[in-house]
């Protein structure tokens, strides 16, 4: 079922969210509806705050679902290594209309679940690696808007408010 992607500005956007206990039929059916709103929205990554639903799970496919085999569907996910540095434009899918350069390490390993609670060891660089920490940054409540420095950021959270006040949002 696709569900309705939140935007900036929505509490659970901001807040972190929670480690999955159970690995029950509820999640299955979390985890199918984010792959299906991922595609749909068209995106390569979907966080659960995003669908407004505070556990720590998230989807990635770079492919958008053209190549079998990339799609990635992470439960608990946590950072084992990060390094290196990487300075390319990124977006969101809960911040429609805007991108911004963000510095992000360039190479990473994620240690996480997979749907059915069995550990696995994810190694990323470039593209995967920007991925895999953009999605596990909505897990901690924080967006790519929070890793931009002053100006960079006020300007953009400037003109979303005008949009918010002016019911666009
Ligand atoms: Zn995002």
């Amino acid at each position: 079922m696709l569900r309705p992607i939140v935007r900036y500005g929505s509490h659970g956007l901001h807040a972190p969210a929670t480690r999955v206990a159970a690995f029950d039929a509820p999640l299955q059916t979390l985890i199918d509806d984010m792959i299906e709103t991922m595609y749909a929205a068209p995106g390569i990554g979907l966080a659960a705050p995003q669908i407004g639903v505070p556990l720590r799970v998230c989807v990635i496919d770079l492919s958008v679902g053209k190549r079998g085999g990339e799609l990635l569907a992470l439960v608990n996910p946590e950072f084992i290594e990060r390094d290196g540095m990487q300075l390319e434009e990124e977006g969101c899918l809960s911040i429609p209309g805007f991108s911004a350069t963000v510095p992000r390490p360039n190479r990473v390993v994620v240690k996480a679940s997979d749907r059915d609670g069995n550990e696995r060891t994810i190694e990323g660089s470039g593209l995967l690696a920007r991925a895999l920490q953009h999605e596990i940054d909505h897990l901690d409540g924080r967006l790519f808007l929070d890793r931009l420095r002053g100006i960079k950021r006020d300007i953009i959270v400037r003109k979303i408010k005008k949009l918010q006040r002016g019911g666009k949002w």
